[in-house]
């Protein structure tokens, strides 16, 4: 009997597993409940805050560990990970839990282990000020705005805010007033200080040199341990997923308004979608999926 590969699938949040728009995964269930009867571990990767990534992960049933922040923080359950992963420590839930949210009480019954990677938020708030002062633009970070104005840029309703306010790794901004042609003086700004600047699908990100090529290699490594050889597949739909993309054995572009017509000559196994958000995430995983598995079955 021909054993079949060992997959993981790490994939992107906003605009890939879940709607630029609407941050809904309805057509992702079919590729979702494959993954969960074939035992294959789906890998949230998100500049998301670790509270928003748990209760995530608590909707949508899926105990494999999750890395959040751009690779700032990678999360490992303790009902599936009873033994520490090399590195991690146990993490620290108090002040996580906003009292009066709807994700107080999924987060009060995490249980994680945590392998930091990546600065800590004071730090990086801090940096972030200096910047900004040194290069005189408007840059306005989630640390100078009301819920009310995250609320308006991001879509998200007022818990969604709470849970997106949790910073640990990286501070999201935005450039106020027309945009700059360059960014060079921004990105060499932050180099000097040892961080680096990212570009999500709705901001900008200050953070340390983390990210999440790093964190998937991490995780990729751990399971190695316990499964030898392991496939990858990456889902990603925008540039601070690309290094991601590079390391899989499958990656796929999730299409979006933005085109990136030089990607596919530096991932040349890149798939690009038909489909946005989680109607391309769904065709995607069901084809690497079925299709792999039928090869090494035949
Ligand atoms: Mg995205």
């Amino acid at each position: 009997m021909i054993s079949s590969p060992f997959f993981l699938v790490f994939t992107d949040l906003d605009g890939t597993l879940l709607d630029h728009n609407t941050y809904g995964w309805e057509e992702a269930i079919p590729a979702l409940e494959l993954c969960r009867t074939r035992g294959v571990p789906v890998i949230l990767v998100s500049s998301k805050t670790r509270a928003e990534m748990a209760a995530l992960r608590c909707k949508l049933s899926i105990s494999a560990p999750f890395i959040s922040e751009n690779g700032g923080g990678i999360f490992f359950l303790k009902e599936t990970f009873s033994d520490p992963p090399s590195g991690s420590s146990p993490a620290d839930i108090r002040g996580l839990s906003p009292e009066g949210t709807t994700g107080s009480s999924s987060m009060g019954e995490e249980d994680l282990w945590i392998l930091s990677l990546g600065i800590s938020y004071p730090l990086l708030i801090k940096a972030f000020q200096e910047i900004r002062n040194e290069l005189g633009w408007r840059m306005k970070g989630f640390s100078d705005m009301g819920l009310e104005e995250i609320s308006h840029l991001t879509g998200l309703d007022k818990d969604g805010v709470q849970l997106a306010s949790m910073r640990e790794y990286d501070e999201p901004f935005i450039i106020e007033g027309e945009e700059p042609t360059d960014l060079a003086p921004l990105k060499h700004a932050a180099e000097q200080r040892g961080l680096l600047i990212t570009s999500g699908g709705r901001f900008y990100h200050l953070q340390g040199k983390n990210d999440k090529a790093r964190g998937m290699g991490l995780v990729t490594e751990w399971y190695k341990e316990y499964h030898g050889e392991v496939l990858t597949v990456a889902l990603g739909d925008s540039p601070n997923d690309f290094r991601m993309l590079e390391r899989a054995d499958f990656p796929v572009l999730i299409r979006s308004q933005r085109s990136f017509p030089h990607l596919k000559k530096r991932i040349p196994k890149l798939r690009i979608t038909d489909d946005t958000g989680p109607k391309g995430w769904n065709s995607a995983v069901l084809s690497i999926l079925n299709k792999n598995w039928e090869n090494t079955n035949a």
